[in-house]
């Protein structure tokens, strides 16, 4: 390969992304000589990464088109909590094969017990173990990291579920939008940022903590973390619902409180209205900080979605700057249950459709 020019990995990003189809237009794209194309596509081709539909490229007969092939390889797609551990079987376009759930009993789900649930669902669903190309695994806050030796002979990728809540929206609804701020309103409070499409996650791991964040008015109220006045100590689920029994109402989670107010009950309309507020006080400040082209809204709350966008319209926008809100689109979140699973296998599949992976492999499978 010449060093700096295109390689396989990024022929195949284009001919994903729908931007070139032809070799014409790739030649055109890449600014590759015809010869040098046919090479990567040829190389695509012989992984089976690329499929050629429509003929020959020359005569008077349409051009050749390229497609990916998702179902070349498959990716095992976990979600864990601590409650449940979700897997799947997803194909390169993150389409589900396969869907086990497994509950979690105690704290003796251990890496032990993740790794035989992986292998149970791939026993059930038929597929060999060779035929897994990555590995990603999505873990809630409430449990302990899991181990990445959880699976050997393919890449295993982990991060947060927050992380890959954002990821997922962003894959699959926002593909226009490079810059994205998903945020999760429920027991916790937490946000999930994806930058030049890819996950954010700071020097440490810890970007994207605004439940920690101040807001004004509170000082009298402790956090966990030893703070006062956090978002998520003022207004989190648990703060919300201990509200709502004070007015004499049910109410002992997010999920409680989201119902109440989807049901019209004045209490928890208002509850969550301010909850859309106080959230919103500090989304000003990322929104100033950050500049992101859409802010997607999840968690239990986010179930009364409306009366939360209501309440985070008021405080979000008035505090921003007018550059920064111009474009600006906030909604709530789209995807549902399996959202974390299909954040988690476009985790393992960006990592293992990078540019320098495919280059490498093509490079093997030339004979280099
Ligand atoms: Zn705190």
């Amino acid at each position: 390969m010449v060093e700096g020019s295109p390689g396989a990995g990024a022929v195949l990003r284009l001919i994903r992304d729908g931007r070139a189809t032809t070799r014409s237009q790739l030649t055109l794209q890449t600014g590759l000589s015809r010869s040098t194309l046919a090479e990567r596509v040829q190389s695509l081709l012989s992984l089976g990464l690329v499929n050629e539909a429509n003929g020959a490229s020359t005569g008077g007969r349409p051009p050749a088109t390229l497609e990916f092939n998702p179902s070349v390889g498959v990716v095992l797609a976990a979600a864990v909590s601590s409650t449940i551990c979700r897997v799947t079987i997803r194909d390169l376009a993150t389409v589900a094969l396969s869907e086990h759930s497994f509950a979690v009993e105690d704290e003796s789900f251990d890496t032990g017990a993740l790794r035989s649930r992986l292998a149970l669902a791939l026993e059930r669903a038929a597929v060999p173990t060779e035929q897994v190309w990555a590995v990603g695994i999505g873990y809630d806050e409430d449990v302990d990291p899991p181990d990445p030796t959880v699976f050997t002979g393919a890449p295993v990728l982990v991060d947060r579920h927050v992380n890959l809540l954002a990821l997922a929206e962003q894959w699959t609804h926002w593909r226009s939008v490079e810059h994205l701020l998903y945020v999760s309103v429920g027991e916790t409070i937490g946000s999930g940022i994806v930058s030049c499409g890819r996950v954010h996650h700071g020097a440490r791991g810890a970007a994207g903590g605004i439940g920690h964040i101040r807001v004004r008015g509170h000082e009298d109220v402790l956090c966990p973390c030893g703070n006062t006045s956090c978002l998520e100590a003022v207004v989190g689920g648990r703060a919300l619902a201990e509200q709502l029994r004070a007015a004499g109402l049910q109410a002992q989670t997010a999920a409680d409180v989201a119902a109440l107010a989807r049901g019209g009950v004045p209490a928890a309309v208002q509850a969550v209205r301010g909850a859309g507020r106080s959230v919103g006080e500090v989304l000003a400040e990322c929104i100033n900080f950050y500049n992101p082209g859409a802010i997607v809204l999840g968690g239990e709350l986010a179930e009364a979605s409306h009366h939360l966008l209501a309440g985070l319209r008021e405080t979000a926008f008035a505090r921003s700057l007018p550059m920064a809100t111009r474009d600006l689109v906030v909604g709530p979140a789209r995807l549902g249950a399996d959202a974390g699973t299909i954040g988690a296998a476009v985790m393992a599949i960006e990592h293992v459709l990078a540019e320098e992976y495919v280059d490498r492999a093509a490079h093997r499978d030339n004979g280099g």
